[in-house]
């Protein structure tokens, strides 16, 4: 083998790499569902964990895009046939994240983001500390985080005012995480997910696809 940093050359290699799994976790109306938009538009290399849940489609949501949306039954059913890497109740509904997807997008590296709460992060933890990296996204305040749930106008007064409740709590929760964001601007906040992301991929851990090719530069002078 040559000592050619011929590019072809890391692009194969590259293809044993392993996707990363990045969660992003925030209290409800944070900003999340705009950021995590606009990361997936930029970026090829980055797919989304679509869950299952019991709660209603709200209005515009799209069955497999948003959610897959299931009854009781079926979300039982899927947990008995251990089809999800993680599952947790929010609110008065169940969340849970398939596994069979995530597992096929790590394979071909691509990196896979979730968007759960931070029982499904802790969840994860335990079953992938390698592949994981964690970002809790803040509100800039809590007036903005009601605004914003307002604003969405698909929620009724009670639910909104039942999240409201529970945001202290996950807010509270910001201490689990590797990586932490205040979403005063969703242009910023969006190129500090990128900037972690990309730092994440360069750690040397998650290169040792590079070996081979390490090796050529030592035998070859
Ligand atoms: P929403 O009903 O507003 O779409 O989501 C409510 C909460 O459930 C959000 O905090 C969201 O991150 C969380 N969530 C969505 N899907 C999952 C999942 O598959 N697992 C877990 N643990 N939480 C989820």
């Amino acid at each position: 083998m040559s000592n050619d940093n011929h590019p072809s050359e890391i692009d194969q290699l590259k293809s044993n790499r392993r996707g990363l799994m990045v969660v992003l976790s925030s209290p409800s109306g944070a900003g999340k569902t705009t950021l995590t938009r606009r990361l997936m538009a930029a970026d090829d290399n980055m797919t989304m964990s679509v869950s299952a849940t019991t709660r209603q489609a709200r209005p515009g949501e799209v069955e497999g895009h948003d959610y897959y949306f299931v009854s009781k039954d079926q979300f039982s059913a899927m947990i008995e046939n251990e089809d999800f890497l993680e599952y947790a109740r929010v609110f008065d509904n169940h969340y849970g994240t398939p596994r069979a997807p995530v597992e096929q997008a790590l394979t071909e590296g691509r990196d896979v983001i979730f968007d759960i709460d931070w029982q499904g992060a802790q969840q994860l933890e335990q079953a992938a500390v390698e592949d994981l990296v964690k970002i809790f996204i803040l509100p800039p305040n809590m007036r903005a985080l009601e605004s914003r749930l307002r604003t969405r106008a698909q929620d009724s007064d009670e639910t909104i005012a039942k999240r409201m409740s529970k945001s202290e709590s996950e807010i509270s929760r910001w201490s689990e995480y590797d990586y932490v964001i205040v979403n005063e601007d969703v242009d910023k906040a969006l190129s500090d997910v990128q900037a972690i992301i990309q730092s994440e991929r360069m750690r040397r851990r998650r290169q040792m696809w590079l070996g081979p090719f390490v090796k050529a530069l030592i035998d070859g002078g």
